[in-house]
């Protein structure tokens, strides 16, 4: 054999006994989206979604019917990221169709915003089976596809919908209870975790604490749309 060859298997086995000494005992070797398509600085979600293709990056491709790419507003200035497609999202293509997705519109509804003036879509693109949570692989595989579709959209808030959606945003394990009502940032983007709608229809006591919290999340975008406008020379 090659002699660059057998070094470099050399030097491959002590690097996978170093990361298993580290405690790492798998790899992810799904295919990444190319960083090439995503330099594009004229990038559109038409381009993301093409380069997402008919994925098969993760093995919830194996049982998903559609891909649920994310609806609405391509210039929405609020984006709703929820978890995964349920049953209802996995057979119309659409997130947040089913039950939760229409206590969510109503949630829109409730800060005078249309449903199609924001961004909807969640952190994995397809449906995990029997509605399990998605795992550390498939929302790796999936977050750089997330990722471009927040650049593209470059919304001024984002609504993240439940433990998954805030903790995968914010990089925590912090628990939903204690990261919810308050603004983070995330590439200078305001990020505003609150409970899941399928959790309201479980616990509908909790509906006033997301009222709360979208009422934070009205209040700074009318202030900043008065900033804008003043800017604007528009309002004195
Ligand atoms: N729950 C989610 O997190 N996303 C959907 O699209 C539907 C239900």
């Amino acid at each position: 054999m090659d002699e660059n060859l057998n070094e470099m298997i050399s030097d491959l086995k002590s690097y996978l006994e170093y990361l298993k000494g580290m405690g790492i005992s798998s790899l992810f070797t799904s295919e990444r989206p190319s960083e090439k398509v995503f330099q594009s600085e004229t990038s559109t979600l038409e381009k993301v979604q093409k380069e997402l293709g008919d994925c098969k990056r993760c093995k919830l491709h194996q049982t998903r019917r559609t891909i649920v790419f994310g609806e609405g507003n391509e210039k929405a200035r609020l984006m709703f990221i929820g978890e995964g497609p349920g049953y209802d999202e996995d057979v119309q293509g659409r997130p947040f169709v089913g039950r939760a997705g229409q206590l969510l519109t109503k949630i829109i509804q409730s800060i005078n915003l249309p449903r199609e003036e924001v961004y909807i879509t969640n952190i994995v693109k397809c449906r995990p089976p029997q509605n399990r949570n998605p795992e550390p692989d498939e929302i790796q595989t999936c977050h750089p596809f997330l990722m471009e579709q927040i650049r593209v959209i470059q919304p001024e808030i984002i609504c993240a919908l439940g433990a998954f959606s805030a903790q995968t945003l914010l990089k925590t394990d912090t628990k939903i209870t204690a990261l919810r009502g308050k603004f983070y940032d995330l590439e200078g983007i305001k990020v505003m975790p609150t409970y899941h709608p399928a959790f309201l229809l479980r616990n509908p006591e909790r509906k006033r604490e997301v009222w709360e919290d979208m009422k934070k999340i009205a209040e700074w975008l009318n202030n900043h749309e008065r900033i804008k406008k003043k800017n604007n020379g528009m309002v004195e």
